[in-house]
C-alpha cells in the first residue's frame, strides 16, 4: 500500500497532463511558477485556511515549522555531501561577483536548482546523478572568488580542499552514480550513494538486521527505521536519529515546535499522538514509534492533522531506512461530505447495478476516505509530492488496527488548473462541444468518478463460495481495476447522483466519458516508449474498456476514430448506448471475478488490454512531444505569518502565495538549516 502517489483511478489522468478541467474564470491564481530541465514548478492554494480558528491556525503554524526544520536531514539522508554541495552552490548563486550572465553562471543555476527540488544531486524519480552543465574549472574558480566565511568548511578545512572533495562527486560520472541501486547481483548498499549506510556491505547490514528479528514476534517493530547503519572500529552498529544522537540539531527544532503545537491542539486524540511522537524523538525507540502510528491511526475527529517523521522506505535499497518528510493538512469538509454521501448510499448503487444478483453483496459498507487540504509540503514530499497517502507501513498494525487513507484535494486541484490551457485539450479533444463539456463538468465527474471508484467499486460484488480470492493470477488486478473503473463509470451516469445532488445536470456524465475513452485508446500512450506493450495494471484496466466498448459498439458507431487534418480524435456519437456497453461489460468482469474464470480473464486482457497500435502510438507520441510538457511537477508552498501583538501572543496567520521558487529554497536554507554540513 504506502504512499499512493496518485490515487490508483486518477494515476493516469494527472501524471499523463490529459485531466482536463473548467476553466478558472472568477479567479486569478496563477498555478504556474516555472518550468526547467524535465520539471514544472507549480503553486496550490490553501482554501478554507481564513476559515479555521485561531486556535486551529496556530496548530497549523507551529506544525509547518516542525515540518520545515526536518529539511535538511532529507538532504543528507539522500547523500553524504548533499549539504555541502548546496551550501557551496547557494553560497556562489547568492555572492558571485563574476559575469553572471555567462552560460557556465547559467548552468550552475539550473544545477542548484535541480538540487533544490531533488533534495540531492541525484534525480528524484529515477535515482541517477545530474550532469552539471558548467565545468569544473568555473565551479572551482567561483568558489575561490567567494570570501571563505561563506563556504560550508570544516575545521581546519581549506576552500581547495572541500573543492578536491566535492568535484569528484560533482563531475566524476563513476562517482555515486545512482542514489538507489537496484541491479541484481551487485552489492546494493556499497553501490546505492544515499547515506543510510557507512562502510558496512549488503551482507553484514542483512546480518545485523536478521540477528534482531525474532521470527516468532507477531508484532515486529520495523528495524532500522530511524538510523544509520555504521561500522565503526570494526564493529557494526546504528547511529538513532533522535535529539542527543544522529541529526540531534534538526530534531531538537522539531520538538521545540510541537511542543508549541501540543498547547493548541483540538482534541485529546490529537494531543496524545503529539506527545507520543515527541517520546519517539526524544527515545528513538521504535516500540514508542508503533504505537505512535496506532494513535495517529486512530485519530479521524480532529480537523486538522499531520505527518511527521521517518516514514517511506523508497530511498533505501534495502527498503528500511524511512526518509524524513512531513505533510499538515487539515480536513475539507465539502469534499469529505460527497465521499460520506456516496459511502452512505452504497446499498442503493450495490442492489441497483448490472450485475447478476448471485454475484452481489447482501449487505455493503462504502468507505469513505478523508479528503484534505494540504497546508504545507515537507522533506521527502517536497517539492514533489504524492496526492494521497495511506500510513502507517507497519504490517502487523495494518492488519490490526487499519491503516488512514487520504487524499490530497487542493494539490490535485492545483494539477488540474494547471494543467488547463496547457494545450493538451486543444490538441487532442475533437470538438468545441466535446471541450465546453470538459471545461464545465469534466473537474468534477472525473472527481466522483473517482470517489466511485474508490468508495465502492473495490468493495462491490462478491466471490461465489469456494472460489479462490487468486484464481485470475497475474490479470487479477487488472481485472479489479476495471471492475472498480467500470462500477465509477456506469454511475457517473446515473440520475441517482443528480437526485443526491452530486451533479446538477444529467448531460455532465458525458465529460467523464470522453476524457476516459480519449485517455484509454490515445493518450494514455504517452507514457509509453515506442515498441512497448502496456504493462501497468492501471493502464491496462483503461485499454481494456476503451477498446472493449469501441469494438462492441462499432457496428453501430457508438464510439469512433475519426482522422482530421491527418490527426487521429475520438469521436463518441451515442453516449446512452456507451452507458449501456459499460454495465454489459461490468456484469462480465464481475462474473469472472465471482467465479475466478482465469481463462476469460486472460482472454479480455491479452485481447484488448496489452497490445499497442503502433501507428496510433506514434502519432499520440509526435503530437504530445510538440506541447513540451514536463513530465515531473512539484510544488512551492504558501507561506505563513504569524501576526502577534505586544505580549508576543499570536492574533492571526496570514497565507500569502506570491514566493517564487529560488527565493523560497534560499530562504528555507537560511531559516531552517539546523544541521552541520558534515553529520557523522
Ligand atoms: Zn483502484
Amino acid at each position: 500500500m504506502k504512499k499512493l502517489i496518485i490515487a490508483c483511478a486518477t494515476l493516469a489522468i494527472c501524471m499523463s497532463g490529459c485531466q482536463t478541467n473548467p476553466a478558472d474564470k472568477a479567479e486569478s491564481f496563477n498555478y504556474t511558477v516555472e518550468q526547467f530541465a524535465d520539471l514544472q514548478i507549480l503553486r496550490y492554494r490553501v482554501p478554507g485556511f481564513e476559515e479555521l480558528t485561531l486556535r486551529q491556525k496556530q496548530l497549523v503554524y507551529y506544525l509547518t515549522e516542525a515540518a520545515l526544520h526536518g529539511r535538511d536531514i532529507l538532504f543528507d539522508q539522500n547523500g553524504k555531501y548533499n549539504l555541502r554541495i548546496r551550501r557551496t552552490l547557494e553560497a556562489i548563486y547568492t555572492a558571485y561577483k563574476g559575469d553572471r550572465t555567462s552560460a557556465d553562471f547559467k548552468a550552475l543555476e539550473l544545477y542548484l536548482k535541480r538540487v533544490w527540488f531533488s533534495n540531492g544531486i541525484h534525480h528524484h524519480y529515477g535515482s541517477e546523478k545530474f550532469v552539471p552543465g558548467f565545468t569544473a574549472d568555473f565551479f572551482r574558480q567561483a568558489v575561490l572568488s567567494l570570501d571563505a566565511s561563506l563556504l560550508p568548511l570544516a575545521e581546519g578545512q581549506s576552500a581547495e580542499q572541500l573543492l578536491d572533495l566535492l568535484s569528484p562527486v560533482m563531475f566524476d560520472a563513476t562517482v555515486m552514480p545512482k542514489r538507489v541501486n537496484q541491479a541484481a547481483g551487485e552489492d546494493l548498499v556499497l553501490t546505492s550513494a544515499c547515506n543510510y549506510y557507512d562502510g558496512v556491505t549488503q551482507q553484514e547490514a542483512e546480518d545485523y538486521y536478521n540477528a534482531l528479528k525474532d521470527p516468532k514476534d507477531t508484532e515486529p517493530v520495523s528495524y532500522g527505521l530511524n538510523s544509520r547503519l555504521v561500522k565503526k572500529n570494526g564493529k557494526v552498529e546504528e547511529a538513532v536519529w533522535k535529539i542527543d544522537g544522529l541529526y540531534g540539531s534538526a530534531i531538537t527544532n522539531i520538538v521545540y515546535w510541537l511542543k508549541k503545537a501540543d498547547d493548541v491542539t483540538e482534541t485529546p486524540e490529537q494531543r496524545a499522538v503529539i506527545n507520543k511522537l515527541i517520546d519517539f524523538y526524544l527515545t528513538g525507540n521504535l516500540k514508542t514509534f508503533d504505537e505512535y502510528a496506532i494513535l495517529w491511526l486512530k485519530d479521524l475527529n480532529s480537523r486538522i492533522d499531520f505527518v511527521n517523521g521517518f516514514t517511506e522506505s523508497y530511498g533505501d535499497p534495502l527498503g528500511m531506512k524511512g526518509s524524513w518528510e512531513s505533510l499538515v493538512n487539515f480536513k475539507d469538509v465539502e469534499a469529505t461530505r460527497r465521499t460520506e454521501l456516496i459511502s452512505a448510499n452504497a446499498q442503493w448503487f450495490e442492489d441497483h447495478s448490472p450485475v447478476e444478483t448471485r454475484f452481489k453483496k447482501e449487505t455493503v459498507k462504502g468507505v469513505s476516505a478523508k479528503v484534505i487540504t494540504a497546508a504545507i509540503l515537507a522533506g521527502d514530499l517536497y517539492p514533489s509530492t504524492a496526492i494521497g497517502i495511506n500510513l502507517p507501513n507497519s504490517n502487523w498494525i495494518r492488519a490490526h488496527y487499519g491503516s488512514k487513507s487520504v487524499t490530497i484535494g487542493n494539490i490535485t486541484d492545483a494539477y488540474n488548473k494547471a494543467a488547463h490551457g496547457n494545450g493538451f485539450e486543444q490538441e487532442f479533444v475533437y470538438s468545441q462541444a466535446e471541450r465546453d463539456l470538459i471545461d464545465r463538468y469534466g473537474d468534477l465527474t472525473g472527481e466522483l468518478h473517482t470517489d466511485l471508484h474508490e468508495c465502492l467499486g473495490h468493495g462491490s460484488g462478491k466471490l461465489l463460495p469456494g472460489v479462490d480470492p487468486d484464481a485470475l493470477k497475474a490479470y487479477g488486478s487488472t481485472i479489479e481495476e476495471a471492475r472498480a473503473d467500470l462500477f465509477g463509470l456506469y454511475y457517473v451516469a446515473d440520475p441517482k447522483l443528480v437526485e443526491l445532488q452530486l451533479l446538477e445536470s444529467a448531460e455532465a456524465y458525458k465529460a467523464e466519458y470522453y476524457t476516459y475513452l480519449m485517455n484509454g485508446l490515445m493518450t494514455q500512450l504517452v507514457r509509453i516508449a515506442p515498441g512497448n506493450n502496456v504493462e501497468e495494471a492501471h493502464m491496462r484496466n483503461r485499454q481494456l474498456i476503451a477498446r472493449w466498448v469501441f469494438e462492441k459498439g462499432a457496428a453501430d458507431r457508438v464510439v469512433e476514430l475519426v482522422k482530421k487534418e491527418g490527426k487521429t480524435y475520438v469521436v463518441v456519437n451515442d453516449y446512452a448506448r456507451l452507458r449501456t456497453l459499460f454495465g454489459e461489460l461490468l456484469a462480465e468482469i464481475q462474473r469472472i471475478k465471482s467465479t475466478g474464470d482465469y481463462e476469460a480473464a486472460r482472454d479480455l486482457v491479452e485481447r484488448y488490454a496489452v497490445k499497442v497500435d503502433a501507428p496510433l502510438h506514434a502519432e499520440v507520441l509526435e503530437r504530445y512531444e510538440k506541447l513540451h510538457l514536463s513530465p515531473y511537477k512539484g510544488f512551492v508552498n504558501p507561506k505563513y505569518e504569524a501576526l502577534t501583538n505586544s505580549k508576543g501572543e499570536i492574533t492571526d496567520v496570514q497565507v500569502t502565495y506570491t514566493e517564487g521558487y529560488a527565493e523560497q529554497m534560499l530562504r528555507y536554507s537560511k531559516d531552517y538549516s539546523d544541521l552541520p554540513s558534515v553529520n557523522n
